[in-house]
This record gives structure tokens, C-alpha cells and sequence, in this order.
């Protein structure tokens, strides 16, 4: 979300005539995209600032964005004195009037006020820079107020974009030569249409039925919005992608009551159990926290066992973390971070495990991957399948006398010879399919993460 936010900032900065550098030391005006999700953010944060200090000069201009700007607003004015702008992205749609200000010489400028917004920030001058994938927002910010979750606070109050909207911005990303389209939303799937044409599920399918179209995916869900036609959308639109990622946070429903998730184990499990009986084969991954505030041995023993009947693709788990302005800071801390840290270990085991023996089912079938990248140590191409998974593969016969590696964006159908816990391996087992290729953008100035 944070990385496609600047390639939207980059799009508006170029729109107003800014030119992007390749060395940040060469750049007039630099501006620092940050994130808070994690432990430590605003430290982080800082302790960058600190470094920008060197490279003060003459008429140099420094922003800091996102959510530690949000979080920390014009307390960065005070740490980082040479800052002169500070804005939560609930407010860039504001940007072309607050550039002008700071081009005017203005010398503390926010964008702290704009969370409760109905606005979206949207600008059709987006300057991709992701290779393979076209990124679209259709949802900012939130509304579930989970207890340890920083989101609603920084980012503002849900708003949606239209599907009229979100359909042009797709037919543009497709004319640009991307194929694969993600829909982005700190809780894509409560997207609701402001004009009331479309639900999710059908919003996905039309853009799945976009001519040029080969993938469309879509993070992060909530299992409270998860509704049943979004499995029936995926059965039978084979541009969808076969894969959800649906956090569950904990398996234990005494500890879903606590972070205010909104649903029991056995709600989830339900969820689970209609994208088990579709007909396509959809992948699942989640993201769970342990060692949150009150969680007992059976409670954590309870995720364990939901792992192992779920038997996810892919689990990203971390340790609890209190953030900043959120419930969870006032709940005593009652787990040990030696505690934790165990906890982390042993699902993360209890997940290996299973993907040790769940990967295995790809084990000689075909899976259509698109190149992202190449391993030149092993002269291999790193390819992505539908459900989200890395393959590394060889091109063989199919890479010609010369061995030519197939174009990054483009597609190869690949025999999977090796699973792994995290990846499969594989050999081509036919040409590439080159349909469009993303024009590659130039960066032009500096926007870091
Ligand atoms: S639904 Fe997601 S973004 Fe919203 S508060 Fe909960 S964890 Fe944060």
C-alpha cells in the first residue's frame, strides 16, 4: 500500500514539473515515505532523519509522509528541524497546494487533519514503477479499530472509490502493458461502491473480464467481509487468481475478543471451509500475532492447532508489538518477550512443517508462472504462480541455443520438479507467452520507503 502510495506521490510531483534524481545528494527536495506498522517505526524514522541532516544545503527542502507523519505530526518539526512538510496520506490528495506553499518558501507546512475525510486519493497520474504488477487502490483507510492496530488512526476512516473509477484506472493500467492488476485496501474486501452498482465479488470480475487482463489479486481481506460470492468469483473467472490472503491473527476466539477482530474461531473456520470446497485449487495465507496481551499456553495452543487444520500456504507471523495511540498500549503487557519469541518459534516450526508436505502437491504439475526477476548465480528465472507462490526455473530446451531468459512480465508454463517449504523449482515446459510488456519508467527523483 505504502509503495504504490508513492508511486502515486511520484506521479503528482512529476505532474507538477519535478524532475526525479538518481542520488538523493543531487535532490532538491526529498521526501520520506514512512510506515508504522511495526515495532520501533518512529525510532527508525528518526534515526534516518538524523542522516538527512548531512545533506542540507542551499535551498534543499525535506518532507516526511505516511503514518509515522500521521503518528508523530509536528513532533518531527521539533526533532528534525529541517523538515518543512509533514503529511498523513489521508491528506495527499492536498499535495499539488501544499507543494506550491513550500515552493512559496513556507517553512512548516501539515497534513494532519484530513482522517475523516470522504475523499480518495486519486490521480490519474500515477508513475508505475513496479515492473510486472499494476497496482490499484480502491479502499483507504479503516474502520475496524482492531486493538493493537495503528491503521484507523493514521490512515482515517474507510472510504471507497467508485467502480466507474476503478474500472478506467484499470483499462489505463492495461494499456500500459501490465496484465496482472492487484486491488489494494487495508481491508480490501469492505470495499462497498459509492454509486451501488457493483459488489466486490463482481467488482473483481469485471475487472478479471477486462480484455488483456491475464490476473487480478487483491490484499488484504477481513475474514468479518468475507463473503462467499468472492469464492464463487474466483471458481469461475480464471483470471482471478487462486489465492487468498485472509489474516486470522489468533485462533483462539478468547483472544479474538480481545483484539476486537469481530468473529470466533469457528466463523473463520467457516470461511475456510467454503474456499476448501471450491473447485480450484485456492491457496491460503494469514498473518497472526502471538504473545498478544493475555494469551495463555491453551490460547496460543489453540493457534497451533488452527494452523494444522487450515493447513495454510504461507503464515506471517510476528510477535506482539504495542503501537502507539492504540487499546492494546493500555492492556498489561502480560507476556514475557523470551515467551513471545518461543511462541514465534513454534508456529513458525509447526508451519514449516506443513508447507514441507502441503507444497508437495504441485510436485509434477504444470503451473503458470510471470517472470519476475532472474538468479543469474544459478541462471535461473523467478516466476510467480497464480497462487502466489515463488517457482525458480530453468528455461531448458525452451531457452533456445543462446539461452535466452524469457522477459520479466511475461508468462511460462512451468513443470514443478522440486518442492521446497518456501518455493517450488521447476523447468519450462514451453515458450513464454509475451503478451504486453509494462513500459519501464526512468525514476526521476527520489521517494523512499
Ligand atoms: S482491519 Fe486491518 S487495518 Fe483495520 S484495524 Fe484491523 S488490522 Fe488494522
Amino acid at each position: 500500500m505504502n509503495a504504490h502510495d508513492s508511486e502515486k506521490v511520484v506521479g503528482t510531483l512529476e505532474r507538477q514539473g519535478y524532475a526525479r534524481v538518481e542520488d538523493e545528494a543531487e535532490a532538491g527536495l526529498i521526501l520520506y515515505n514512512t510506515c508504522s506498522i511495526r515495532d520501533k517505526a518512529e525510532q527508525k524514522v528518526f534515526h534516518r532523519l538524523n542522516e538527512y541532516k548531512r545533506l542540507q544545503g542551499e535551498g534543499k527542502k525535506f518532507a516526511v509522509l505516511g503514518c509515522v507523519a500521521q503518528q508523530e505530526g509536528e513532533k518531527i518539526f521539533e526533532k528534525a528541524p529541517y523538515v518543512s512538510l509533514v503529511a498523513g496520506s489521508a491528506s495527499y490528495r492536498n499535495l499539488p497546494e501544499m507543494l506550491a506553499r513550500l515552493e512559496a518558501g513556507e517553512q512548516r507546512i501539515t497534513g494532519l487533519d484530513d482522517r475523516q475525510t470522504d475523499l480518495t486519493f486519486e490521480t490519474e497520474f500515477t508513475s508505475r514503477s513496479n515492473p510486472h504488477r499494476g497496482y490499484i487502490t480502491i479502499i483507504e483507510g479503516c474502520d475496524k479499530f482492531c486493538a493493537y492496530c495503528v491503521v484507523p488512526y493514521t490512515r482515517g476512516k474507510e472510504r471507497s472509490r467508485t467502480s466507474a473509477s476503478v474500472l478506467v484506472e484499470a483499462r489505463r493500467i492495461v494499456d500500459l502493458g501490465y496484465t496482472e492488476i492487484q486491488f489494494l485496501g487495508q481491508n480490501v474486501n469492505s470495499w462497498r461502491d459509492p454509486s451501488g452498482r457493483m459488489s466486490f465479488a463482481e467488482l473483481l470480475v469485471a475487472v478479471g473480464e477486462l480484455p488483456g487482463v491475464k490476473r487480478v489479486r487483491f490484499t488484504t481481506s477481513h475474514p468479518r467481509d468475507f463473503t462467499r460470492d468472492i469464492v464463487e468469483a474466483i471458481d469461475a473467472t480464471p483470471t482471478l487468481c487462486d489465492h487468498v490472503h485472509l489474516p486470522v491473527q489468533s485462533g483462539s476466539t478468547a483472544v479474538l475478543k480481545a483484539m476486537q477482530r469481530e468473529y470466533t474461531r469457528e466463523w473463520y473456520l467457516e470461511r475456510m471451509s467454503w474456499i476448501k470446497a471450491a473447485k480450484r485449487d485456492i491457496s491460503i495465507t494469514s498473518d497472526m500475532i502471538v504473545g498478544f496481551p493475555g494469551e495463555s499456553d491453551e490460547d496460543f495452543e489453540e493457534t497451533v492447532t488452527l494452523v494444522g487444520e487450515v493447513k495454510y500456504d504461507a503464515v506471517f507471523a510476528f510477535k506482539f508489538s504495542p503501537r502507539p495511540n492504540t487499546p492494546a498500549v493500555t492492556m498489561a503487557d502480560s507476556i514475557p518477550d523470551e515467551v513471545k519469541a518461543e511462541r514465534l518459534r513454534i508456529l513458525n516450526d509447526r508451519q514449516r512443517e506443513i508447507q514441507r508436505e502441503h507444497y508437495g502437491r504441485h510436485l509434477h504439475k504444470v503451473v503458470e508462472c510471470m517472470v519476475e526477476g532472474y538468479n543469474s548465480a544459478r541462471g535461473q528465472v523467478i516466476g510467480r504462480s497464480s497462487q502466489n507462490k515463488t517457482v525458480n526455473f530453468s528455461m531448458g530446451e525452451f531457452g533456445g541455443e543462446f539461452g535466452v531468459q524469457p522477459p520479466v512480465g511475461s508468462y511460462v508454463p512451468v513443470k514443478v520438479t522440486q518442492t521446497l517449504p518456501n518455493s517450488l523449482v521447476g523447468e519450462a515446459a514451453g515458450l513464454p507467452d509475451v503478451l504486453a510488456i509494462p513500459v519501464a519508467r526512468t525514476p526521476d527523483f527520489v521517494v523512499l520507503n
